[in-house]
């Protein structure tokens, strides 16, 4: 039975990704940092769903910044696979607290690799990377030679990351590969994240839960993907023979505007009776442009996203819906709302 940890493995990826290796016959171990609140959605379902094919993750805890306990925890677990999806993922917190975000994504990282780089048999390593690399980039759509160039602290924290992860495989005979992601969503995605609050808010007031949605940029535009497309992503990229870098991504920009649209029609409103926009919300610096060339994960790993944007958006507002419902007295309000079936 292959072994294999994740670091992060409360996180939107980490849930998924968890549920994808024990579906494959993986013995599952997750990092969890002592701080993590035992009540978030995605910890409660890996926990609560007892099994997932027999069997159920085993967790353990450290944080990033403790090298020592890292290393027992790799020394025991001795895991043939390592996923590290652990760090501060929110671009516009990175303004807030950078050093926290630079602490647990680059330095988080940099202490793994010297843990897995004294390990008697090192596993193969997948980091998860971000488009949030590339900044504002002079080359669109972006591949895997695009210059590396961060206008955010998060950005630069994943930089230094990446950079230290191709280090390390160079000058350490490590296979430890960057998938360097797009942004993927899902109805587990935080909801500080843009996709999840306007599915969230268009749920609400749907239920006369909230009057209004307030956003920065309506303008600013994402290439969007489905976070279970992408998990499969990171686990090809340690089944291929060689380790490298793939960038996964969908390849389509949509604007914030585009998500809007499609919660708030999937909730039966007219969104321009609700949102509003509020120039405080706006970023400091936002990137341009940032759309993926996934033609190499294409050609070596056989990867291609299966779910669209407008199918994801409409899933994630069906899924607030209903969760919301649960908690309303008025959840007879939905039914001129868009029916989907959902298929895994
Ligand atoms: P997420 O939902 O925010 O999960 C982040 C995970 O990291 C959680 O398990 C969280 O634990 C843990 N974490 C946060 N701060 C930490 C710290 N200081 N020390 C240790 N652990 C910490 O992120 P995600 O969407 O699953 O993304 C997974 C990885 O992919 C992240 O590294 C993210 O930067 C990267 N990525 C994501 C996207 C995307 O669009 N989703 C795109 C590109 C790259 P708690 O549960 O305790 O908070």
């Amino acid at each position: 039975m292959p072994r294999a940890l994740i670091t992060g493995i409360t996180g939107q990826d980490g849930s998924f990704l968890a549920e994808f290796l024990l579906r494959k016959g993986y013995e599952v171990h997750g990092l969890v940092r002592p701080a993590s609140s035992p009540n978030t959605v995605r910890r409660a379902v890996l926990l609560g769903e007892p099994t997932v094919c027999g069997q159920s993750p085993f967790f353990h805890s450290s944080d990033l910044n403790d090298t020592v306990a890292l290393g027992r925890i790799l020394s025991k677990v001795s895991p043939d696979e390592v996923y590290h999806l652990a760090g501060q993922s929110h671009v516009g917190l990175s303004f807030e607290m950078p050093e926290s975000t630079c602490e647990s994504v680059a330095m988080g990282t940099l202490r793994l690799l010297e843990v897995i780089r004294d390990l008697p048999k090192p596993p193969r390593l997948f980091h998860a990377s971000s488009s949030e690399i590339f900044g504002r980039p002079n080359r669109i759509p972006q591949d895997e030679m695009t210059a590396i160039a961060p206008v955010n602290p998060y950005g630069c924290a994943k930089a230094f990351a990446t950079q230290m992860v191709r280090n390390y495989r160079t000058g350490y005979n490590l296979f430890a590969c960057n998938g360097i992601m797009y942004n993927h969503e899902s109805p587990r995605r935080a909801e500080n994240f843009v996709t999840r609050k306007v599915c969230r808010a268009a749920a609400r007031i749907k239920l006369g839960l909230q009057s209004e949605l307030t956003i920065g940029d309506s303008s600013a535009s994402r290439d969007w993907g489905d976070a279970r497309d992408y998990v499969r992503g990171m686990w090809l990229s340690l089944q291929h023979e060689e380790p490298e870098d793939f960038i996964f991504a969908t390849g389509q920009l949509h604007r914030v505007q585009d998500v809007i649209e499609v919660a708030f029609k999937t909730a039966d409103l007219d969104w321009r009776k609700y949102v509003k926009q509020d120039k405080l919300l706006l970023r400091v610096t936002e990137p341009r442009l940032l759309v993926g060339n996934a033609e190499k994960a294409r050609r070596i790993l056989g990867w291609t996203p299966r779910t669209g944007f407008a199918e994801l958006i409409v899933e994630m507002t069906l899924a607030e819906l209903k969760s919301t419902s649960k908690t309303s007295r008025k959840a007879g309000s939905l039914e001129n709302c868009t029916q989907l079936v959902i298929t895994s």
